[in-house]
């Protein structure tokens, strides 16, 4: 069996271009599906693909493992910058879709079987909408709380905020309090029994990220997201000492390595790996393998299209220490028109029960993605007061 073609299918879903990978094969009607999206890089990733490519035209696309090393390490160049990992990644989750269906079997029975019964799912503020997760202003806490009742109302039982605002390296107490007021008015208007998640997307310094999560510590947050740049482990463990709230971390990191660092500094309690950027479910199980040597839980970035989900489901249902996966379900009101799924989601809870459908268990309908071409992603942009650049 011979890959003969690989190819990218871009599909613009408004803030997100969904960068859909297909692998074709020489057998009549096997084919598999990836997903490679990195917002705001579209072009250079569906480039990358391309040149990826060429290293596996012409292979046994049931050699994983063998192409895997190929892609990361072949050509001089490893694949640990976030263009090629992304596109590697894309490529790697359409070859275990292929070797699903060879096998007839779902990927998770490829993983060792199922470890739970079903999958714990997350929304963000307003299900994903952008206007509602990335814009509300941290002023208007009442919205906060509005959305957060909302969301309980739609059956879920955990959520992510971005109650931190844009923040220079160090500011007074107003940014803490906005965030303080925000975190309040959801946990008063959802009760002690729904989890509440905050992401800094890394907007503050790893001391305001402290005086951040020492402010909300009362509220008891599930987790407390990206206090600070990625860059900045040492930072991040700071804030992991500083703090009983466990910090979670890790969706921009790429690779093993990056995240033995991080397991290595104790900087987390929760890792979030995303499998369409981290290197594919090759090597999510590996960083997954690490974490469970430190117990710390894994919870995947899945901010993207459909096959970012259908992989995320499918590492979880096969993953000991997975707790919950992220989901964003109102970003387009056509996402479902261009996936069929294997998973059902049941309404009360917002859990996913798994499916037996082989592979990653979805397709991709060609036909509504042709409806949605590419168009350049809305560009988001932070400056301070001062006209400086800020972290969005
Ligand atoms: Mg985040």
């Amino acid at each position: 069996m011979k890959i003969t073609a690989i190819e990218t299918l871009v599909c613009h879903a408004r803030m997100r271009n969904w960068i859909f990978v297909k692998i074709l094969t020489d057998q009549d009607g096997l084919w598999g599906w990836g997903e490679a999206t990195l917002e705001w890089h579209t072009r250079a990733v569906c480039g990358a693909i391309e040149d990826v490519a060429q290293l596996l035209i012409g292979e046994d696309p049931t050699r994983i493992e063998h192409l895997w090393q190929m892609m990361y390490r072949q050509h001089f160049w490893h694949g640990n910058g976030i263009i090629r990992a992304t596109a590697i990644s894309g490529i790697d989750l359409a070859l275990w879709d292929i070797v699903g269906k060879i096998h007839g079997v779902p990927v998770h029975k490829l993983f060792g079987g199922p470890v739970r019964d079903y999958i714990r799912t997350y929304c963000h503020l307003g299900g994903g909408k952008m206007e509602d997760f990335y814009e509300t202003s941290t002023a208007d806490a009442k919205r906060f709380a509005d959305l957060a009742r909302q969301a309980v109302e739609d059956g879920y039982t955990a959520m992510k905020t971005m109650a931190v605002p844009e923040t220079m390296p160090l500011e007074g107490l107003r940014p803490i309090n906005y965030a303080e007021a925000c975190v309040l008015a959801m946990r008063e208007a959802v009760g002690d029994d729904i989890d509440l998640m905050v992401d800094c997307h890394a907007r503050p310094s790893p001391r305001m990220g402290v005086l951040f999560a020492k402010a909300l510590e009362p509220y008891r947050l599930y987790w407390f997201e990206e206090p600070c740049w990625p860059e900045s482990v040492d930072g991040i463990a700071e804030c992991q000492r500083a703090v009983t709230t466990p910090i979670a971390t890790g969706e921009r990191l790429i690779g093993q390595h990056a995240f033995r660092e991080l397991l290595e500094k104790r900087a987390c309690s929760v890792i979030q790996p995303d499998i369409t950027h981290v290197g594919g479910l090759s090597e999510v199980r590996r960083v997954a393998a690490m974490a469970e040597a430190y117990r710390v839980a894994i919870a995947p970035h899945n901010p993207q299209g459909p096959v970012s989900t259908a992989a995320s489901i499918e590492f979880g249902l096969a993953t000991p220490s997975y707790i919950i996966c992220e989901t964003v379900t109102q970003d387009v009101p056509w996402r479902k028109d261009v996936v069929s799924e294997g998973f059902t989601v049941e309404p009360k809870g917002r859990i996913v029960r798994p499916g037996n459908r082989p592979g990653l268990g979805i397709e991709i309908n060609e036909a509504e993605v042709k409806k949605h071409p590419f168009e350049q992603e809305i560009l988001q942009r932070s400056f301070y007061a001062d006209g400086s650049v800020g972290d969005w």
